[in-house]
């Protein structure tokens, strides 16, 4: 995997607890670096960088691939930035998190990237849902998403109708121990309802989480 982290200290803590627990880690310190990078399965991208800013790191990478991006973030303004900009991360971790917090979230989203388990395409009204291209045509024209936009359509849609709880997307959207805020789930479904076109496809059942159902 790719570590892009200007900080020398903490990349090699980082690059040593990771080699630790099994991954190969190429380190790079400047964002035009990471754009440059070739032949990496993930990305730990820190957002604070001296060149280019993380998020249009990411912005660039995400032009040219779909790799899975976790980005690093020091301040809440800069989660606030990953969550609110779209950039494309599939993922963040707000620093200091500790290597165990990492090493959730890198299984997590590489899980998702190697593709699930045979599945069979999902199809609601002019929506197509087709989790083994990982890709979503709307009457025929694909909806650019990101991993995890992806990710919870697809749950959603396999579905429809059926009233999602809040906890249990989290679970199983973006971590399996998921006890924080569900703000991120929030932000990402008001991005997939833009890109749908129309709000009405996710409807938010009050207190209780999401449905999805094709707008009539
Ligand atoms: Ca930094």
């Amino acid at each position: 995997m790719l570590l892009v982290e200007d900080d020398v200290a903490i990349a090699e803590s980082l690059r040593e607890g990771l080699s630790a627990v099994g991954h190969t880690v190429q380190h790079v310190s400047t964002g035009k670096a990471a754009i440059d990078a070739m032949n990496y399965e993930l990305m730990i991208l820190d957002i604070g960088l001296p060149d280019i800013d993380g998020l249009d790191v990411c912005r660039s990478v995400r032009k040219k691939s779909n790799v899975p991006i976790i980005m690093l973030t020091a301040r809440n303004e800069e989660i606030d930035r990953v969550l609110g900009l779209e950039s494309g991360a599939d993922d963040y971790l707000a620093k200091p998190f500790s290597l165990r917090e990492l090493t959730a979230r890198i299984r997590a989203v590489s899980r998702r990237s190697v593709g699930q388990p045979e599945s069979d395409t999902v199809v609601v009204g002019g929506l197509v849902v087709d989790p083994v291209a990982r890709r979503a045509l709307l009457r025929n024209t694909e909806i650019p998403l990101t991993a995890k936009e992806f990710d919870l359509l697809e749950l959603l849609a396999r579905e429809p109708g059926r009233v999602h709880r809040r906890q249990e997307i989290m679970e199983s959207v973006w971590d399996s121990n998921w006890f924080g805020s569900t703000k991120t789930l929030d932000v990402h479904i008001a991005t997939i309802r833009k890109k749908l076109g129309d709000p009405r496809w996710i409807e938010a059942v009050r207190g209780i989480g999401f449905r999805f159902t094709e707008p009539r």
